[in-house]
């Protein structure tokens, strides 16, 4: 992913739009790139910010947007896990349809 990308991504991550595999990438390309995290920041200030002041909370930007990107990386982290268990599930599945047949031929 390059900054162009990134930038224009921006909204979709504030918005939780990004498919996994665009998540991951924005996930890494902001690790690599200070410009882009500058960016992500004054985007997250203005999206979040705005909200913040009509409701009256207080906001720390600096902290929400590092809370913001733990729970993508972990949500991230809990999708790849979600995905690894169903295929598990369906090759035990698939094994034990296996062994079931195997065993009514052989008993016949
Ligand atoms: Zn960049």
């Amino acid at each position: 992913m390059d900054c162009k990308e990134f930038n224009g991504l921006i909204q979709d991550f504030l918005n939780d739009r990004l498919s996994e595999m665009k998540l991951s990438e924005f996930l890494s390309h902001i690790e690599s790139c200070d410009s882009c995290r500058d960016e992500l920041r004054i985007q997250y200030l203005i999206y979040e910010g705005l909200e913040r002041l009509e409701s009256g909370d207080t906001f720390d930007v600096d902290k929400d947007l590092a809370d913001l990107m733990k729970l993508q990386k972990k949500r991230l982290g809990v999708r790849h896990g979600i995905k690894m268990t169903a295929i598990a599930s369906e090759i035990i599945t698939t094994a034990a349809f296996i062994i079931v047949l195997f065993v009514v031929l052989f008993y016949q």
